[in-house]
C-alpha cells in the first residue's frame, strides 16, 4: 500500500486533533504505517522558537509538509492536524506531497462562533479581550479552502461521526486496503 497525507486545517477549537486521534488508530487497524504530525506537537519540537507572524506560520506549515511528504514516500499514512490558515502555504505544502503520494485536504469548517463557544483551551476569551495578537480567526486571517477533498462543519455532531466520514472519503479515493467480508 503506497502512503498518503490526510491534512486537517481549520480554526482552533475546530476538532481536528480530535478527530484526526480517531482516524489514526482507525488506520493502523487497518494495517498502515501511521504518523500523526499534530501542530500544536510540532511547535514543541521541529518548529519550537516559532511564533505565529505570517512568516512563522509559512516556515512551521512548509516544515509539516517536507517532513509529511518524506514519509508519504516511505510509505506511511501521514495525518496533519495543524490551523495552516494560509491558502498558498496549504499549497505548497500539496505541491511537496503530489511530488510523491496523494493529498487528502480536509477542512474542518466548525464557525468561529462555535470554536469560541467550545473554546477548549480558553484562548478565544483571550483573544476576544485583545490579549492574544495574531490569533487566527480574531486578529489573524483564516483563508478557507476553495476545493478541498472534504469539508466537515462539526457543529451538533459527534467527533466519531466526522472520523468515520473522513475514512468514508479515503475509501472512496481508493487509499485504504480494502476490508475483507466476514462470511
Ligand atoms: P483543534 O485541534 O481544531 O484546535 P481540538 O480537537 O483541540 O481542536 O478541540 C475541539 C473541541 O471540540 C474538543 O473539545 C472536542 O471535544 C469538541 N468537539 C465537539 N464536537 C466535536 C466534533 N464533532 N468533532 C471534533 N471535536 C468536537
Amino acid at each position: 500500500m503506497s502512503g498518503f497525507v490526510v491534512w486537517f486545517t481549520g480554526l482552533s477549537g475546530a476538532g481536528k486533533t480530535t478527530i484526526a486521534n480517531i482516524v489514526e488508530p482507525e488506520l493502523e487497524r487497518r494495517g498502515l504505517v501511521v504518523d500523526h504530525l499534530d501542530g500544536d506537537i510540532v511547535r514543541t519540537h521541529l518548529s519550537k522558537g516559532l511564533g505565529f507572524s505570517k512568516e512563522d506560520r509559512d516556515t512551521n506549515i512548509a516544515r509539516i509538509g517536507w517532513v509529511a511528504s518524506r514519509l508519504a514516500r516511505a510509505g506511511a499514512a501521514v495525518v496533519v492536524s495543524a490551523i495552516s490558515p494560509y491558502e498558498e502555504a496549504r499549497r505548497h505544502a500539496r505541491m511537496l506531497v503530489e511530488q510523491h503520494a496523494p493529498f487528502v485536504e480536509v477542512h474542518v469548517a466548525t464557525p468561529l462562533e462555535e470554536c469560541a463557544r467550545r473554546d477548549p483551551k480558553g484562548l478565544y476569551a483571550a483573544a476576544f479581550a485583545g490579549e492574544i495578537e495574531d490569533f487566527t480567526g480574531v486578529s489573524a486571517p483564516y483563508e478557507e479552502p476553495s476545493d478541498p477533498e472534504l469539508r466537515l462543519d462539526t457543529t451538533g455532531r459527534l467527533p466519531s461521526e466526522c472520523a468515520a466520514e473522513v475514512i468514508e472519503r479515503l475509501e472512496e479515493l481508493n487509499l485504504l486496503p480494502v476490508r475483507e467480508e466476514v462470511s
